[in-house]
């Protein structure tokens, strides 16, 4: 595996590699990594020939400054990781790389609709700190293929939104969230859970679960309270527990029995905050 730190250097490697018609696949991290970021290296590997993967902790998505100085920075155990793993490169810029003319004041991108729900309502300015990262790492890495966790399943939607407005030729793949043997979906923020944070957790894709098995047809209200009942229950301070059509995250009150939906749920355990989601009928492949 190689090292890059600039964009110029990587740059340059990764155009030896087009020259020679090698396919080069994406999987953007912030490090912490687990079993989820090594899967979608593995599913890059087997689709393509140059496997780039980023570590970048990007100061412009969060909203809470203590959320991004206490998140979590394994550097040495992450380069073992992919070391031992299908990677062939990995980039790490710093934040001067990246935003050479500071982290103020920069570009807007019309995210839509997508920006005002769920995740953009509970974090303004989060998605414009994904799409000004994206874009920057895009334009760096010029990847065929983009590898991303479906356990960020409203980040995946806004991404191919960046990819749309900017006319990038990179195609976006969404693979299935990686999930302990206990269900709770795997995250870098779940090393900050203690003991009984952790067992907490598996309230989550419990819930989930329960959503799943006793959706119908109709109001969708007192199904959606149950869930957040039982989120309560494990300590949990839930911000949304919301039903959503699975394509275009409207979010839906009264299901018809047929439109696709997708269950999210952001909640906190203590000063941790965790999301997860689950398609309501068969899980997306890629
Ligand atoms: P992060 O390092 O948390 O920013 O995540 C980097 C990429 O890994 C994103 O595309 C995430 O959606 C993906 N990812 C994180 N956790 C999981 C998981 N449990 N299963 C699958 N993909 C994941």
């Amino acid at each position: 595996m190689i090292i890059f730190k600039t964009r110029q250097s990587l740059h340059q490697y990764l155009e030896f590699c087009r020259s020679n018609q090698r396919t080069i696949g994406f999987v953007p991290t912030m490090g912490a990594l687990h079993q989820g970021h090594l899967e979608l290296i593995k599913t890059a590997a087997a689709r393509c020939q140059v496997v780039v993967c980023s570590i970048f902790i990007n100061p412009t998505q969060f909203n809470d400054p203590a959320d991004f100085q206490k998140y979590p920075k394994t550097i040495e155990a992450d380069i073992r990781l992919l070391e031992a793993s299908n990677t062939t490169v990995l980039f790490l810029p710093e934040v001067e790389e990246l935003y050479p003319s500071g982290t103020s004041e920069l570009e807007h991108y019309d995210l839509g609709y997508l920006e005002t729900v769920l995740e953009g309502s509970f974090r303004p300015g989060h998605f414009q700190g994904v799409a000004q990262v994206m874009r920057r790492l895009l334009q760096a890495v010029n990847a065929d293929f983009l590898f991303m966790g479906q356990k960020d399943y409203q980040q995946c939607m806004v991404v191919n939104r960046l990819l749309q407005l900017t006319n990038s030729h990179t195609a976006l793949l969404t693979c299935p969230t990686v999930r302990e043997a206990d269900g709770l979906a795997m995250s870098s923020r779940n090393k900050r859970l203690n003991a009984q944070e952790r067992q907490n957790a598996t309230a989550i894709s419990r819930s989930l679960t329960y959503l799943r098995q006793h959706l119908k047809p109709g109001k969708l209200d007192s199904l959606k309270a149950e869930a957040q009942r039982q989120l309560l229950a494990h300590g949990f301070k839930v911000d949304y527990v919301e039903f959503a059509n699975s394509d275009t995250l409207e979010l839906i009150n009264e299901w018809n029995g047929t439109m696709p939906l997708v269950a999210l749920i952001a909640a906190f355990q203590n000063e941790v905050r965790l999301i997860d989601n689950m398609l309501m009928h068969a899980e997306k492949a890629i």
